[in-house]
């Protein structure tokens, strides 16, 4: 049988699951499927959070514009360009550019930066802007970026429409959005939060199945981190009621569960090991997820004033350390699992299915 062929209903039962010898299965099949399609080498993408500016009023999210609390930046395009150039230093193979949704950052402005970044480096460009409009995506495309990332955050639209309001009158569709990422010829992503109030094992299961009816070429997952200055965060958001047995709690371990389900159901796609994961275990989430499914980790090379002002929830993972710290302690922690540092773009592999 392929490994994608793992029913809804088998993928419930995975998360469900209480045994832990089975759960040891369950990473072993997942490490396996990810050493066969993907192979050993670890992919660094350097991560710079361009804008914490954002017109969403998204209830989990810290940049939402009714967080008065948060001093808001956008980078410079000489900051950009500076950072870029340290990320092909570091040997690192993409910049992900990553914001709010600011519409202070224009089109062209941004579409000029990449333009220059895909001339002076061999970076491959990857952003992460929300949701922007086709002829924005459009441009971005036609400047030279590759790949585009657009979480789902949850493919339940009850649950979707109590945590990201819409924008006006125009309804937020995601998965519209996606296609048209793949239409324009993006590498596109996505993925969900785990644990989010309100989220249920059989929705957390459609969204893993989900993932491979896509068929998206990355899948980023982590765990839902309450922050206390978001409606969510300080319980003026009602979600959908549900029993607290059917509740995903955010742990690691239900991350890990995701990570090596997702691996499995899409054999070949880029997923990393996310800073969120290493923020609820700093000793060992970054490993423990790369040997469970992920191939991706995404060193913050964002200057570190600005990146404690990108403050989605609190306490995050390498908050304070330097960009040159990030490299030296990812270098050993890949080391110490056995695993290898890719160079080049890691653009998504496609094996012949058999
Ligand atoms: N504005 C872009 C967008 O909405 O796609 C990118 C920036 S947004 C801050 C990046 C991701 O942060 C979101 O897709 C969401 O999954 C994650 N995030 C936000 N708040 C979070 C929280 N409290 N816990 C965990 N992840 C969170």
């Amino acid at each position: 049988m392929l490994e994608q062929e793992m029913s809804v209903q088998e993928i419930e039962q995975w998360l469900r699951e209480r045994d832990e010898v089975k759960l040891t299965q369950l990473w072993d099949r997942a490490d396996s499927v990810r050493r066969q399609s993907v192979g050993n080498e670890v992919h660094l993408r350097g991560l710079l959070e361009i804008s914490n500016y954002c017109v969403r009023k998204c209830t989990y999210c810290g940049l939402n514009i009714g967080n008065r609390k948060l001093e808001r930046y956008r980078m410079t395009r000489e900051e950009i360009f500076e950072c870029a150039g340290r990320i092909v230093k570091f040997g690192y193979g993409t910049v992900v550019m990553q914001a709010g949704e600011d519409y202070g950052i224009k089109t062209d402005w941004l579409a000029e930066i990449i333009e220059q970044i895909k001339i002076e480096t061999p970076l491959a460009v990857t952003l992460s802007m929300g949701e922007r409009s086709f002829n924005d995506l459009k441009s971005w495309r036609q400047a030279g970026t590759d790949r585009y990332l657009l979480r789902l955050e949850t493919s339940d639209t009850a649950l979707y429409r109590c945590i990201h309001p819409d924008l006006g009158n125009q309804s937020s569709d995601r998965i519209k959005i996606l296609d048209q990422l793949k239409e324009l010829g993006y590498e596109t992503g996505s993925g969900v939060m785990i644990g989010i109030p309100g989220q249920t094992y059989q929705s957390l299961a459609r969204d893993i199945d989900l993932f491979r009816r896509l068929d998206l070429d990355m899948v980023g997952v982590g765990p839902y981190i309450e922050n206390p200055l978001t409606p969510l965060g300080k319980d003026c958001v009602t979600t959908p009621a549900i029993s607290s047995s059917d509740q995903v709690p955010c742990t690691e371990n239900l991350t890990y569960r995701v990570v090596a389900l997702t691996r499995i159901v899409c054999p070949e796609a880029n997923i990393p090991s996310t800073t969120a994961l290493a923020t609820i275990n700093r000793d060992s989430g970054r490993e423990l997820g790369l040997s469970r499914g992920a191939n991706v980790v995404m060193p913050n090379v964002t200057p570190v004033d600005y990146r404690r002002k990108y403050e989605i929830y609190p306490g995050k993972a390498c908050l304070n350390e330097t960009a040159e710290v990030c490299q030296d302690c990812l270098a050993a922690r890949i080391a110490s699992i056995g695993r290898s540092i890719a160079r080049g773009p890691g653009n998504r592999k496609h094996n012949s299915k058999t």
